[in-house]
């Protein structure tokens, strides 16, 4: 094991909202902003730790800093009348429970899931739906463990109405495990299991260990990669390091190289200040050790990483430190809609200064990347074609993996800030994929790699990547 011996043990402090004034470095902030903030933190997810605020947030710098903006709630994320609201409703000293049916109803006019909306990537074995799983591309899985529905801190964009509320017992997991590989041994087009949540590194070695050595069997050998999304290695890059069970963790990465197969841990770092610590860089080097290898994507977002310096950075910083840059995101309309979010045209331009000033090796990244219904869809460029001004765009992800890497165009829009926001360029009426997804919605039919397209309840998932 990797000796870690200059870097103290850190005990884990969480805050959530009704510690807001616990915290020592908010005490400078004026009350009336204090209010807001509370205000903010009743309708939108809080949670932060004590390495975040001690190391991460550089506090001669708030509001602006991005971490500050990343992890604490903002007076601009609520409308400036449901704001007013609720900071008369706290003012006046509220009962908890009436502030609360307020911050609900703001919280249900917020979420951007429609009731009704179809599920296209539920997959399904003996006929049952499969409780935490996604497959909508297909070498792909998506396996959200129903004990890592939560995170070390939580990003204020990612509005997370958590699909496992109250059901985080071990039997469910133990279910939730079996399914997954009874699922796996049914679908040998399948080559990668990705780990997601909430994070997955929330969970004990002990746990996680649970659901990833079945995978190891020999019955499986066409899972030849497994990918862990985590935030962990920016927000609490003890659990690598020196927590109990970091040892343990490392272990169990060895045991997945060990069996052949290829472990990638999808690291969320979405500003370079993430980097900066002795612990972060200590976290990157054991990962390293075990033979895993560490591929970087965050979502570019307002008030947080809307800067091509800063990309540029953070790329240079990874590729330093032995990671790749993997995708840079287009943030979806996830609740505090217009607060972080960045029109496509500018992302671009962000994803295009950044990348010019950059080597090959940091270009291993791809962006802006947005994850939409028919699949990964990135600006490529904005063109002038036969005298109209368009958007190149490409799949470089998609429902049906024949649509992957076809360009196709749409007319430049410089608000737009999503896919269903365009329309097709050069006069044509829909995009060459839409009659296809039509019919796949409309029949429910099993697409190209076999799963079943099914109806049912919406349930909205959030993660490091930001999914439909
Ligand atoms: C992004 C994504 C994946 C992984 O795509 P890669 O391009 O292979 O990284 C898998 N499933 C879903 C639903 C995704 O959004
Ligand atoms: S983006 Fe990832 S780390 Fe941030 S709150 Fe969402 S799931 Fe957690």
């Amino acid at each position: 094991m990797v000796a870690s011996a200059k870097i103290k043990p850190l005990k884990y402090r969480v805050f959530t909202r009704n510690d807001l004034a616990a915290i020592p470095q908010l005490q400078r902030l004026a009350p009336d902003v204090r209010l807001s903030m509370q205000a903010v933190a009743t309708v939108l997810p809080f949670r932060v730790n004590n390495y975040v605020i001690d190391n991460l947030i550089r506090w001669d710098n708030i509001p602006d800093d991005p971490i500050f903006q990343l992890t604490f709630p903002q007076p601009g994320m609520l409308e400036a009348p449901d704001l007013r609201q609720l900071r008369q409703l706290l003012a006046k000293g509220v009962a908890p429970d009436k502030v609360g049916t307020v911050a609900r109803d703001i919280q249900n006019r917020l979420n951007p899931h429609p009731a009704g909306q179809m599920e296209l990537n539920v997959p399904r074995l003996d006929g049952q739906a499969l409780p935490g799983m996604q497959h909508k591309y297909r070498d792909t899985v998506l396996f959200f463990p129903a004990p890592g529905q939560t995170c070390h801190a939580y990003c204020t964009y990612c509005f997370r109405w958590p699909q496992f509320v109250g059901i985080d017992d071990l039997k469910f997991a133990a279910r939730q495990a079996e399914s997954l590989v009874g699922y796996l041994r049914e679908h040998k087009e399948v080559s990668n299991v990705l780990f997601t949540g909430g994070d997955p590194m929330i969970m004990r070695t002990a746990v996680l260990r649970r659901f990833i050595e079945p995978l190891l069997d020999p019955s499986l050998e066409h899972i030849t990669t497994i990918r862990i999304g985590t935030k962990a290695t920016a927000y609490w890059p003890y659990r690598f390091v020196t927590d109990p069970d970091a040892d343990d963790l490392l272990r169990l990465f060895e045991q997945v190289k060990d069996s052949g197969r290829h472990l990638a841990i999808m690291s969320h770092y979405s500003h370079p200040v993430e980097l900066s610590t002795p612990v972060a860089q200590a976290a990157i080097r054991r990962i390293q050790r075990t033979g895993a290898i560490i591929r970087c994507q965050a979502p570019l977002i307002r008030h947080v990483n809307d800067d091509a310096d800063a990309w540029a950075e953070l790329w240079r910083t990874e590729v330093r430190l032995g990671a790749v840059p993997y995708y840079m995101f287009v943030e979806r309309d996830t609740g505090p809609k217009g607060y972080f979010e960045v029109p496509l045209a500018r992302c671009y331009e962000i994803f295009q200064k950044a990348y010019r000033r950059v080597s090959g090796l940091e270009r291993t990244v791809r962006g802006p990347s947005m994850s939409a219904t028919p699949g990964k869809v990135i600006v490529d460029g904005i063109a002038e074609i036969a005298g109209e001004k368009v958007f190149s765009l490409r799949f470089v992800q998609a429902r049906e993996p024949d649509w992957v890497r076809r360009p196709f165009h749409a007319r430049f829009d410089e608000h737009a800030t999503w896919l269903d926001q365009l329309r097709p360029a050069f006069g044509a009426k829909e995009f060459f994929f839409e009659g296809a997804l039509k019919k796949m919605k409309r029949d429910l039919r099993e697409p190209a790699y076999g799963h079943r397209i099914a109806p049912r309840k919406p349930v909205t998932v959030f993660g490091h990547v930001e999914w439909e």
